[in-house]
């Protein structure tokens, strides 16, 4: 059972969105303030958060970044703004998608569904390990060389799509559909740059790699240096 963490200040809404998700199989657990929802998802982390931007102690778009830069958890905001420049502001903050008031719950549970699908089937995930770099999907964490190994939400989704197909080579046009849900055709400098941070966290570099091979023409790929 995905848990999901609410943060929304009106009673009524908490109330009722808490109602209707935990009708639909989810876990709720509910606040209603940013600051307790930026406590909380370090102490107690989520599988989800939904976070309405109209909060009364902090800006919404600030409780975004905020997390943003102590979790990679997967993010869906609830927004009554649905002007076009708040939405694209909303997106670069690091929120996976985006609700506008209002909006029915089977419309939001869809949305939930489709962001967790993306991460992976959340819930029971199993570690995924390749040498001595090791995954664990379902918490979002990895360590490397038994050290924990700070990710940015990307560099996670890359590294995990990659190490769950250990020697396979992955196109870049794959990696841009997969990752970041770009489609087919866009320009691939995204990987590129994701894809340097990653190799500098993990102590390599194109030119010496360890775990990260590029596969010249054809992709990347991911190996286990000990085998
Ligand atoms: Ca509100």
């Amino acid at each position: 059972m995905p848990n999901l963490m609410l943060i929304e200040d009106e009673l009524d809404i908490r109330l009722a969105l808490t109602r209707a998700l935990t009708e639909r199989g989810h876990g709720v657990h509910a606040l209603a303030t940013g600051m307790a929802g930026l406590r909380d998802v370090v102490a107690n982390p989520p599988d989800l958060v939904l976070l309405d931007l109209g909060l009364p102690d902090m800006d919404g778009t600030d409780v975004l970044r905020m997390l943003r830069a102590v979790s990679t958890v997967p993010v869906i905001v609830i927004t009554a703004r649905d002007d076009e420049a708040d939405i694209v502001g909303i997106l670069e903050a690091g929120a996976d998608d985006y609700v506008v008031k209002p909006f029915g719950p089977d419309q939001l549970n869809a949305r939930i569904r489709a962001v967790l699908r993306r991460g992976g089937p959340s819930g029971q995930e199993e570690p995924v390990v390749v040498g001595r770099l090791r995954i664990d999907p379902r918490r979002r964490l990895t360590w490397l060389d038994g050290e924990p190994l700070p990710l940015s939400r990307k560099e996670f989704d890359l590294l995990l799509y990659l190490a769950r197909r250990p020697e396979e080579v992955v196109p870049k046009s794959t990696l841009l559909a997969e990752v970041w849900n770009q489609p087919y055709g866009g320009a691939d400098k995204t990987v590129d740059v994701h894809l340097s941070w990653l190799r500098r966290k993990l102590g390599e570099s194109a030119a010496h790699p360890r775990y990260l091979y590029n596969v010249r023409g054809v992709g990347l790929k991911l190996v286990d240096p000990e085998a």
